[in-house]
């Protein structure tokens, strides 16, 4: 079965409420999908967000990314020879990892879907179900207090926060969610907010308050690996590494020089799925769990990660909240979204069926 065309469609999504974090905010949710076709007829999706504040891609890289180097690099090619379809992906261009992703996701739906497998279970099928944190925007502490209490009411158990435009006022925030929210997993994501003195104060402070955070995420900024040791050396909550870590070379740099505690792993940074195995193996070799993330992504994306975290025991939470950050979904089948909670399908591939854009 041959790779037979590769088309694009953009999207935009708005938003519930704006996506504020310490590096950018955002009012809808922006993406190309990816559609690619056999000669037998067989169709997988993918998809790509602009997320240029971190992979440094646009709407119009992405794009120019899949249709001058991507895809004529992997047309014709035999999707039985799977390894050559992601040699030549891996080195149609540098970089460009959310382009890439996109593409990774559609092969292997179309992989599975040839199988005759629902992708998680090709992947490992560690599970067939996963639960979600959601998102709390950085905002004034009132509103980070009434959106994490409505999103408690929603039935959401563990809580994303943002931070890390304020420093030690970040800790303020803090008690004030835990306080309202007393039964809550607390995530805390600085999004490379802090340097390194702010970092070990605040969540000093937070420690001393006994706020009970179960992780804080890339307190420091991505290049600063030697800071990001500094921090994980100098306090007792778990640090995990989000924007530091794009390849597997990054995971092995931050796991022998005992950087980080765990591993956020998003197909948008790794290149998709092929290189975010290779991530899992070394992080089990190691015993560093590790965390499934995206970006603000729809469901087509995000389907692909929850089917990537359910293959793999190592990855062991996620944080997949794209569709419900959505007003709408761009998609129908796939996996099933509902609050915190993901099922997983029993479709061969990813699972989805119909994707409008597309016509
Ligand atoms: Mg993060």
């Amino acid at each position: 079965m041959k790779i037979q065309s590769i088309t694009l469609a953009d999207i935009s999504i708005p938003l519930h409420k704006p996506f504020i974090t310490a590096l950018r905010r955002v009012e809808a949710m922006s993406s190309v999908l990816v559609r690619i076709e056999t000669n037998e007829g067989y169709i997988g999706y993918g998809e790509a967000p602009p997320t240029a504040a971190i992979t440094g891609e646009t709407m119009g890289s992405i794009r120019a990314a899949i249709e001058e180097r991507i895809g004529p690099s992997i047309i014709g090619l035999d999707l039985d020879a799977f390894d050559d379809i992601m040699s030549a992906l891996r080195h149609s261009i540098v970089k460009n990892t959310s382009a890439k992703a996109a593409v990774d996701m559609a092969l292997y739906d179309l992989l599975a879907q040839s199988c005759g497998k629902p992708l998680y279970k090709l992947l490992g099928g560690a599970r067939g179900r996963l639960e979600t944190d959601i998102t709390i925007s950085l905002n004034d502490t009132e509103t980070m207090v009434r959106d994490s209490m409505s999103a408690a009411r929603e039935g959401y158990n563990i809580l994303k926060v943002k931070v890390g435009k304020s420093g030690i006022a970040d800790t303020n925030t803090i008690a004030a969610i835990r306080e309202a929210c007393p039964g809550a997993v607390l995530r805390v994501d600085a999004n490379q907010g802090w340097d390194v003195k702010q970092a070990i104060r605040v969540i000093r402070a937070m420690e001393d308050k006994n706020l009970d955070i179960e992780l804080v995420e890339q307190p420091v900024p991505a290049y600063d690996v030697d800071g990001l040791r500094r921090v994980t050396r100098a306090v007792s909550t778990p640090i995990l590494a989000d924007e530091a870590v794009f390849s597997t070379r990054d995971a092995i740099h931050i796991i022998t020089t005992g950087s980080a505690d765990y591993i956020n792993i998003k197909l948008m940074k790794t290149g998709g799925i092929y290189e975010a195995l290779k991530i899992c193996a070394v992080a089990e070799e190691y015993g560093i769990q590790c965390m499934m993330g995206c970006m603000l992504e729809s469901k087509v994306a995000v389907s692909a990660a929850a089917h990537m975290a359910c293959g793999k025991g190592i990855i062991t939470r996620a944080d997949l909240d794209g569709p419900s950050l959505c007003i709408n979904d761009p998609c129908t089948g796939g996996p099933i979204f509902s609050g915190p909670h993901i099922q997983m399908p029993d479709e061969p591939g990813i699972g989805i069926t119909q994707v409008p854009a597309f016509g």
